[in-house]
C-alpha cells in the first residue's frame, strides 16, 4: 500500500495498528451482537417495504385511492355490524381506518397470504446472507466498523477504499466470517412474528402512505373529506355522499327529536340551524356557508339522492343510535318508512355503485 492511499495525516504504522485494534475488536462479542442486531433490521425493513409494496399492488383495499379504501372500510364494518365500530369510525374516523389497515395486514402476513409473506421474508434473508458473506462487499461491513469503533479509534481517517488496498485482508475476512457463521444462523430463524418488533412494519408504512391526506369531517352529518391532500386549502372540503345528520346527534333544539335528514336533502330546503349548540341565532341552511368555519369550508351541493348504505345504517342501528344519542327518531324525525325496504347486501352494493361513478 503506497503511502499516498492513506488519507493525509496518518502513516502506514499507525494505520496497521488500527487494522491490528479492528481485529481485535471484531473477536468481540459485543461487536458480533451489535452487527446481527443491524442486519436484522435490515431484513425486516426490507421485508416490511417489500410486504407494503406487494399488499398495495395486489389487496383491493389498498391498490386504490382514498375513497376505494373508505368502501372497503364501510363493507367490513357493515359485514361485522359492530355498532362500536361504526361510531369510532363516524367520532375518529382516522383511527377506525387505521384499525382497518392493521387488521388486514395482520391477516395477509400471518393468514391465507402467509406462504407469500415467508417466501419474501427469506429471500430478503438469503440475499443479506449472501451479501455478508460475500468477499468482495466490504463497503457495508467496513462502513459497519467504522461507526461502531468510532469512539476508541477514530476511523473517520480510514476509507472504504483502504480497506480494499490492506495486505492480510485474507487474515481479516476469515475473522469476520468466523463471526458471521453465528449471525446467518440468528437471521435465518427470523420469523414473521418477530417483524413486529421492528421499526419499520407493513401496516406502518400503508398507514402513513393511506392516511397522509385530509381527516376534515362534514359539520352536519360527520362524512370524511375524501380529498387526497392533507391541506387543500382554499379548496373546499367535499364528499361524494353525506348521511343522515342523525348519524351526528342532530336534532331539533330543546326536544329530544334527532333530525334524521341527510345534509343533501337540508342545504336545499327551507329550514335554518344553529351553528353551535349555544348560537342564538340561526342560519338558513340555503346560506350554511355564511356560519363561518367549518362551515364555510365545506361544499354541499344539494342533492336528494340518498346513499341506500347509510339508510339502512340508521335502520340497522335505530335502537342504539338513541341511546348513544340519548335522543329519539319520533315525530317530525322519523325514520321514513321507505328506508327500511333495503338490507345489508343492498346497502353494501349501494357502495359499489355509487364509488364506480365517482
Ligand atoms: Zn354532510
Ligand atoms: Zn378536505
Amino acid at each position: 500500500m503506497s503511502k499516498a492511499k492513506c488519507s493525509p495525516g496518518i502513516t502506514l504504522s499507525h494505520f496497521n495498528r488500527k487494522i491490528q485494534d479492528l481485529c481485535k475488536a471484531l473477536m468481540n462479542e459485543h461487536f458480533v451482537f451489535r452487527f446481527k442486531k443491524h442486519i436484522r433490521n435490515s431484513v425486516c425493513n426490507k421485508t416490511a417495504i417489500d410486504l407494503a409494496g406487494e399488499m398495495r399492488c395486489t389487496f383491493p383495499a389498498f391498490n386504490g385511492n382514498r375513497l376505494n379504501l373508505e368502501k372497503h372500510l364501510l363493507k367490513s364494518l357493515a359485514e361485522k355490524e359492530d355498532f362500536d365500530a361504526f361510531i369510532t369510525y363516524i367520532r375518529n374516523p382516522r383511527k377506525q381506518v387505521e384499525a382497518f389497515i392493521k387488521e388486514k395486514v395482520n391477516t395477509h402476513m400471518l393468514g391465507e397470504h402467509k406462504d407469500k409473506a415467508l417466501s419474501i421474508l427469506r429471500k430478503n434473508v438469503e440475499d443479506i446472507n449472501k451479501l455478508v458473506i460475500h468477499r468482495g462487499d466490504t463497503d457495508m461491513w467496513a462502513k459497519e466498523f467504522s461507526s461502531l469503533l468510532s469512539d476508541k479509534l477514530t476511523l473517520d481517517a480510514i476509507s472504504c477504499q483502504n480497506f480494499k488496498d490492506i495486505k492480510n485482508f485474507d487474515f481479516l475476512q476469515e475473522t469476520i466470517e468466523k463471526g458471521f457463521v453465528s449471525i446467518t444462523k440468528t437471521i435465518s430463524q427470523t420469523s414473521l412474528d418477530k417483524m413486529k418488533e421492528f421499526r419499520l412494519r407493513p401496516d406502518q408504512i400503508l398507514i402513513d402512505q393511506l392516511c397522509n391526506c385530509c381527516w376534515e369531517t362534514c359539520p352536519f352529518c360527520a362524512a370524511v373529506c375524501t380529498n387526497t391532500i392533507k391541506d387543500h386549502s382554499p379548496e373546499d372540503h367535499s364528499v361524494p355522499f353525506h348521511r343522515s345528520q342523525a348519524i351526528n346527534g342532530w336534532h331539533y333544539r330543546n326536544t329530544e327529536i334527532l333530525c334524521v335528514d341527510f345534509c343533501t336533502t337540508q342545504v336545499a330546503s327551507e329550514g335554518s340551524f344553529y351553528p353551535c349548540h349555544d348560537s342564538n341565532h340561526t342560519i338558513p341552511f340555503k346560506k350554511y356557508r355564511t356560519a363561518g368555519p367549518p362551515y364555510e369550508n365545506w361544499s354541499i351541493t344539494p342533492d336528494e339522492s340518498k346513499l341506500k348504505y347509510w339508510t339502512w345504517f340508521v335502520c340497522q342501528f335505530q335502537e342504539k343510535l338513541e341511546n348513544h344519542h340519548g335522543l329519539k327518531f319520533t315525530q317530525r324525525g322519523e325514520i321514513p318508512s321507505e328506508w327500511k325496504m333495503h338490507d345489508k347486501k343492498e346497502a353494501i352494493q349501494s357502495l359499489d355503485e355509487m364509488y364506480s361513478t365517482n
